[in-house]
């Protein structure tokens, strides 16, 4: 059998290949990074289809049962092909696999169930499949304990994280893991355990590595990011002392911070810290999922809809200029007309710059399920979020007119989709981009501190590069202009 290491020991051997796909968020995709890091680091390659790979990895997200039937119908399809190549290792990891242990065995595709705290041994269980073919599973037991492969995973990240980056020129960064809020519809806290706050020292370590690596943009993430708090002799670190901290690192320009949870624990604080350091992006994603007080009681989120209004008054009085972004659920469990129509009423009054809106989705073991019947109906559910996206689409338009005519500041991620698919115009400019006329090149996206999509003409080359873009036009969720 080859392993990744003949390749070290013998050129001319093929590489073993793994192709990984991703589902769900920024942690996830934060987890995908470091594992494709050390495995890169023990010799494997990486490859665009699964069809090519000797190992199918597939980092899973349980948010939503949608989310994890397209992993089960994903792992139908593998097991086609692994009729003809037997020797094919599928793992699945992440939130699914805590969630389900074992039971993913069912999918006679699979060989490895790892859950995200013991991602540190996805190297030794591959290693494992290949020579051995025996299935394995790592997930977490007791999994509202803090877990006893803690240590060995923050080695792990500490190694690994910050080498393989999606977007040119940023890097996540996680503050926390885990949540300890109990939200009724949500299970995060059931996979990825207690909230822990990493120690600011490592950050600060990982931030510089970044900086050095060519990194410009931190996102730090941690499921109530504004929660962060890492007690160190008689010191206490919050959010708004890692701001500053990571502001000093010179070599990294802008810091943003996801998700805030809305309370008010040192909500000034941070509020206060992205107003004095120019470093940190004026953008708070704050997500409030319903404008209705019963809802919210339902939902335990532990706070009112007057109260969630009041810390985005407080935001916008210390920070003016600042974008904010929300979350909700429609159809949640009783949600009647009345209790919708105060939803839209709050997105009316927070005027988001974008909402993610998302339908109910029962999740097993969570509060909601066990105890509320999902009782409102598919095509109910599918009207207030297309109503919920109707309204907030007015605001977003409108906000970003605003920026019609000035000049923005953004951080370049690439080729937008578009121009990967058709060249722009090279017969005319067989040079590529015209600096002069501003016309020619390709169609590259970037985003403002604010987080707005921004869309322009120019080279690859400023992938990773902070470039300015005057706006000319602007549709609800992209800002269209050229360079300056
Ligand atoms: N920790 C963040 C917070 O508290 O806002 C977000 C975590 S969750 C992964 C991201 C979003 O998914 C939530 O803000 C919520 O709107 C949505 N979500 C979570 N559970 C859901 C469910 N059972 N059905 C539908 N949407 C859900
Ligand atoms: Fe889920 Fe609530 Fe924790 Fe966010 S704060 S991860 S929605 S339990």
């Amino acid at each position: 059998m080859e392993t990744p290491d003949s390749k070290r020991n013998n050129v001319t051997s093929k590489r073993l290949t793994i192709f990984l796909q991703t589902f769900g968020c920024q942690m996830n995709k934060l987890d995908s990074a470091i594992v494709e890091s050390s495995l890169r680091d023990a010799g494997y390659q990486f490859v665009d289809n699964a069809k090519d790979a000797d190992v199918v990895l597939m980092n899973t997200c349980s948010v939503r049962d949608h989310a994890e039937q397209r992993v089960m119908s994903h792992l139908g399809n593998l097991k086609h092909i692994k009729e003809s190549r037997p020797d094919l290792v599928v793992a699945v990891i992440g939130c699914m696999a805590q969630r389900l242990g074992s039971e993913l065995f069912k999918q006679s595709a699979v060989d490895i169930v790892c859950g995200p705290a013991q991602i540190a041994e996805i190297p030794r269980l591959i290693t494992e499949a290949l020579q051995e073919k025996k299935k394995a599973v790592a997930v977490t037991e007791k999994i509202r304990q803090v877990s006893p492969d803690a240590q060995l995973l923050e080695r792990f990240e500490i190694e690994y994280s910050g080498d393989d980056t999606d977007i040119p020129g940023q890097a996540y960064v996680r503050a926390m893991h885990g949540c300890n809020k109990f939200c009724s519809y949500c299970v995060v806290p059931y996979v990825r355990g207690p909230e822990t706050s990493r120690p600011p020292e490592a950050i600060i370590e990982q931030t510089k590595r970044l900086a050095q690596n060519g990194i410009k943009q931190i996102t730090l993430l941690g499921q109530r990011i504004n929660a962060y708090e890492y007690k160190a002799g008689d010191k206490t670190y919050c959010l708004a002392d890692l701001l500053s901290m990571i502001s000093e690192n010179n070599g990294i320009e802008w810091i943003k911070f996801v998700t805030s949870y809305p309370s008010q624990k040192y909500f000034k604080e941070i509020m206060l810290a992205m107003a004095n350091l120019p470093k940190v992006c004026r953008y708070l994603h704050i997500p409030a999922q319903s404008g209705s007080d019963q809802i919210l009681k339902a939902m335990n989120r532990g706070y009112t809809s007057a109260e969630y209004l009041e810390l985005l008054d407080t935001a916008r009085q210390i920070v003016p200029d600042i974008a904010i972004a929300g979350d909700f659920i429609v159809g949640f469990p009783g949600e009647t007309d009345d209790y919708f129509a105060q939803t839209v009423d709050l997105v009316k009054k927070a005027r988001y710059k974008n909402s993610f809106i998302f339908k109910y989705s029962p999740r097993p073991g969570t509060v909601a399920d066990k105890r509320l019947e999902d009782n409102i109906p598919q095509e109910i559910k599918e009207r207030r979020n297309h109503e919920l996206l109707k309204v907030q689409e007015e605001i977003s338009r409108a906000l970003a007119a605003e920026f019609t005519g000035q000049t923005v500041k953004v951080l370049v991620e690439g080729p937008s989709k578009k121009a990967r698919l058709t060249a722009v115009s090279p017969q005319v400019y067989p040079g590529g981009f015209d600096p002069q006329h501003k016309v020619g090149g390709l169609q590259l996206i970037g985003r403002t501190a604010g987080d707005w999509i921004a869309v322009f003409n120019g080279t690859e080359t400023l992938a990773g590069q902070f470039t300015n873009v005057k706006i000319t036009k602007t549709t609800p969720l992209t800002l269209f202009g050229e360079l300056v």
